[in-house]
């Protein structure tokens, strides 16, 4: 049988189309997908038993409690604690991937300066000379834990200055420091107790404070109820998740929240739905119509809305003095359900955002947020374990990572319960990885240690007597037979937590309606816009492509 060309391209062109409808290629090409992936020279996770160790997470002020599943030394997943006081078992979504922060593409491990490689003798001999001409600035992200202490010491000694970087929540509260006296990180919110939330943009239930301790509350006193225990109203421009799913929302002019309060504040007075008697605010319920966007009438039903169901407290998103003056109007100020104070050991700081004038150097720590830019022309030596690509930094100085140094977490900035844990190191850090209190205490080797600062707070924790240790079981500090064991329980997951302050101790006093300006820090760390600077893939898909969080530009679409 003669075979013509004609009839090879007929066979051919038979052969591929039936191809496309057979399972051949495709069983093929599965099968050779999965031999390839079983070659010997390809990294294989090791087979050994998983070990969890109790831990917390030490990528914001936070600090939730973590169960870290761990093989061969290497944390292969995480999950929240569920006997955590503050935390709950809840996690946010870069809390629950931030084991695969280690093996992140943009981890820093060489010290950089000015864009080319360097060294960590070059940065240390850059650093102490710097000492030696001009004052230095050490700028902190999680003031109150054992570095933090180290950095203060530092700075004094070289008569510099600690300055501290703070959160939102923590902004929120400045203006009851300057009315009060009392620090803003010695003050909480008594969110078991309160009944209504006003909530000025406060992305409550999108990510603000601990993400369990309010998310709980919701679950348990507000969700599926017309007319729920725990009232959260909503005053917000924008449809946020929070606004949605709140008992009320108020839709505003986007900066109408300080004319707002203003109109509330001047309804209680007048219609004496207070005990307050002043300040007035100085804005007629027009003016603060006109401003805020809402009728006179809706500010009349707002305001009283809210002395409905009382104990109530107004919770800002930043440190708008009007919301605050609104609540001490409000009597949420030093009362059960409102804001109280939870500490007499916490200190007031300087704010880093302002201008840093006639210094000679800028230390930044691993802590402080990655969009934190110094207002400085000084020399800027930063600490950071991943490479965001966003800040300003002569020196770019490569730090430990998720798991990989000891560290103490005091008490989450919205707390309204003084809480002490330690994050031990479950991972061996990098090569070439230091801490910046690892390089001060070489620029100083007379700076107490990190570990040593840790174990004095334990003595001290323990000759108090007060307070419980929580683990899988409560157990009273008054119980524990030395300060050993308190340590080492601390160490393997347990948290302290303190006994309930007095709210009464609190008191504001406002002869006038405040009137003063505003913080100069831009809304660098406004939650709406805050950006972690780098995502685990894990993260990617929970945060951002199944848009959990929306973003600025999603908000205001
Ligand atoms: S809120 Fe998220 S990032 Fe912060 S400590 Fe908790 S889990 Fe970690």
């Amino acid at each position: 049988m003669k075979i013509t060309r004609r009839d090879l391209l007929v066979w051919g062109a038979g052969a591929t189309a039936g191809l496309v409808f057979t399972p051949v290629p495709w069983k093929l090409l599965s099968d050779v997908s999965i031999w390839t992936q079983n070659w010997r020279w390809i990294p294989q996770p090791t087979h050994r038993p998983v070990d969890v160790k109790g831990s917390f997470c030490t990528l914001c002020p936070n600090g939730c409690g973590m169960r870290v599943r761990m093989v061969a030394g290497w944390p292969v997943g995480v999950a929240g604690v569920r006997s955590h006081p503050i935390s709950r078992g809840a996690l946010c979504p870069l809390g629950f991937a931030a084991h695969q922060l280690i093996w992140h593409p943009q981890r820093l491990r060489t010290v950089r300066h000015r864009g080319s490689a360097s060294s960590w003798d070059e940065a240390h001999v850059a650093f102490a000379k710097a000492c030696t001409e001009g004052p230095v600035v050490i700028v902190d992200g999680y003031p109150g834990h054992a570095a933090s202490s180290l950095f203060e010491a530092f700075a004094e000694k070289q008569r510099g200055s600690y300055r501290v970087v703070s959160g939102p929540e923590a902004q929120a509260l400045t203006p009851y420091e300057t009315w009060s006296g009392v620090p803003a990180a010695a003050l909480g919110y008594d969110l078991e107790n309160v009944r209504t939330i006003v909530s000025f943009g406060a992305p409550l239930l999108d990510g603000w404070g601990t993400p369990g301790q309010f998310t709980r509350l919701w679950a348990e006193r507000a969700v599926g109820s017309a007319d729920p225990d725990l009232r959260l109203i909503q005053i917000e421009p924008s449809l946020s998740r929070t606004a949605a799913r709140a008992w009320q929302r108020s839709a505003i002019h986007p900066g109408g929240e300080t004319a707002l309060a203003a109109g509330i504040a001047r309804v209680l007075l007048e219609e004496q739905l207070v005990q307050a008697r002043g300040p007035m605010p100085p804005l007629t319920l027009a003016q603060s119509a006109e401003q805020s966007g809402l009728s006179t009438d809706a500010i009349r039903d707002l305001a009283r809305l809210i002395v409905g169901r009382p104990p109530v407290v107004a919770i800002a998103s930043d440190d708008n003095p009007s919301i605050a003056a609104l609540n001490v109007l409000l009597g949420a100020v030093g009362t059960r359900g409102g804001i109280v104070q939870k500490s007499k050991h916490a200190k007031s700081h300087l704010p880093a955002e302002s201008e840093l004038d006639s210094v000679r150097a800028v230390l930044i720590d691993s802590s402080v947020p990655g969009d934190f830019v110094p207002r400085t022309d000084a020399e800027v030596f930063r600490f950071a374990a991943w490479d965001g690509g966003s800040s300003k930094a002569d020196w770019l100085l490569p730090a430990p990572g998720f798991l990989e140094e000891l560290t103490d977490i005091p008490t989450a900035p919205t707390s309204a319960i003084e809480t002490y844990a330690i994050a031990s190191s479950l991972v061996k850090a990098p090569p070439g990885v230091q801490s910046a209190a690892q390089f001060l205490g070489r620029v100083d080797p007379d700076l107490t240690p990190v570990d040593k600062i840790i174990h004095t707070r334990c003595e001290a924790l323990f000759r108090a007597r007060a307070g419980t240790l929580c683990a899988q079981e409560t157990t009273p500090v008054a119980m524990i037979p030395s300060v050993e064991k308190l340590e080492e329980q601390l160490r393997i997951g347990a948290v302290w937590m303190g006994e309930p302050q007095h709210p009464g101790g609190l008191r504001c006093k406002l002869s006038e309606w405040p009137q003063a300006p505003r913080s100069e820090c831009p809304p660098c760390n406004s939650l709406g816009t805050w950006q972690a600077p780098v995502l685990p893939p894990l993260a990617s898909k929970l945060y951002q492509e199944s848009s959990l969080r929306e973003g600025p530009e999603r908000r205001n679409a």
